[in-house]
């Protein structure tokens, strides 16, 4: 088995596409021709660097990665969760103003879209349970508790992740970008807690054979080459990440000042299971890397996880909002050809066939 290299999602949108975003909603049927040359340019570039697994970019995941599965829906209203950014901006959430709960959409369509353009297999990203518990007001809603919002969100949740599975998935990625962030939130731990055992409620659901191929990404988000929560220390973080009932753990490390440290912390808390693939590449780092640097940082880590475990990725997404122009496509296929190519040469240090 050679390591596994992975991308976590999103790509940054084609200018045109972004260009006309900006005149219309995001989900305006005028816009489908835009989104189908998108996903198939997105593919095929992706396809181009050599990656094994590539992702639609999330070309149509309007507006971003946390609500693109609410967006347009008539009980959704403005001014809800706040994620300030450390660059001074801030991205704002919408709130439920009534119930039942309910997707609007599900991301197997994403991936039954990509899967028709891709000759490899094909991940597919969704947003956690814990960040979509953010979408609930303080103020308890008239007729439609927290518990039963709870239970709907769950059963959306499940119902997404069934769909993708059933639709050949290699991966289903839940985005758990709050986690960090809930301990900068509540620095007591409770508010991530609280997290962590949302999300078990809904891995809980699945067979060990289901959980397979679920896996959860965890960063300190990434927008405009800022992010929410990377001064909230690792340590606060990762024990609590790995109780998570998921077999795969895609981590952000590359960006880290102290990667060596962030690894020994892996190396006390992973269970047995959990595979990881560690960031090598950092969207919100505008320099390419080379295929080199790569190589060096999955072998430093190759040091603290058994190598039948371990997998490279990207920290972050290269454009979870749609509308961030900070990363250009140019750039993001290049770091992605580095993770490939140095996932390879560090394959081949450590004696593994490609
Ligand atoms: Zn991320």
């Amino acid at each position: 088995m050679p390591i596994p290299t992975e991308p976590i999602g999103s790509i940054p949108r084609p200018l045109r596409l972004l260009d006309a975003i900006e005149r219309v909603d995001g989900a305006d049927p005028s816009l489908d021709p835009l989104y189908e040359e998108a996903v198939r340019d997105t593919i095929r570039r992706f396809e181009a660097t050599g990656s094994p697994v590539v992702t639609d970019g999330e070309q149509r995941k309007f507006h971003n990665f946390f609500t693109y599965c609410v967006h347009g829906m008539p009980n959704m209203g403005p001014e809800g969760f706040r994620i300030p950014f450390a660059a001074g901006h801030e991205r704002r959430m919408p709130r439920l103003t009534a119930g039942p709960f309910r997707y609007a959409r599900y991301a197997d369509r994403y991936l039954e879209a990509a899967q028709r353009h891709a000759s490899v297999p094909v991940k597919q990203a969704v947003i956690s349970p814990s960040a979509l518990s953010l979408l609930y007001p303080e103020q308890e809603l008239p007729g439609y508790p927290r518990e039963q919002f709870i239970r709907d969100l769950l059963n959306e949740h499940e119902t997404e992740v069934r769909r993708c599975l059933e639709k050949g998935a290699h991966k289903v990625q839940i985005d758990f970008t709050e986690g960090r962030l809930a301990v900068k939130l509540d620095p007591s731990g409770r508010l991530l807690q609280s997290f962590v055992d949302l999300n078990n409620l809904a891995l809980e659901r699945f067979s060990d054979a289901e959980r397979q191929r679920i896996g959860v990404h965890t960063c300190p988000g990434g927008d405009r080459d800022s992010t929410h929560s990377a001064d909230v220390d690792y340590a606060e973080l990762l024990p609590s990440l790995f109780e998570m009932k998921a077999t795969h753990f895609y981590v952000a490390l590359c960006s880290e000042a102290d990667p060596v440290r962030v690894l020994k912390i892996i190396r006390q808390y992973r269970k047995p299971g959990q595979h990881v693939f560690v960031g090598v590449t950092s969207p919100n780092d505008p320099r390419i890397d080379s295929a080199e640097e790569v190589r060096d940082r999955l072998l430093q880590a190759a040091d603290y996880i058994p190598v039948d475990r371990l997998g490279s990725t990207d920290d972050c997404g290269f454009a979870p909002f749609c509308d961030d122009r900070s990363t250009t496509r140019d750039t993001a296929f290049a770091k992605i050809r580095a993770r490939v190519e140095g996932t390879a040469l560090a394959a081949q240090v450590l004696g593994i066939p490609a």
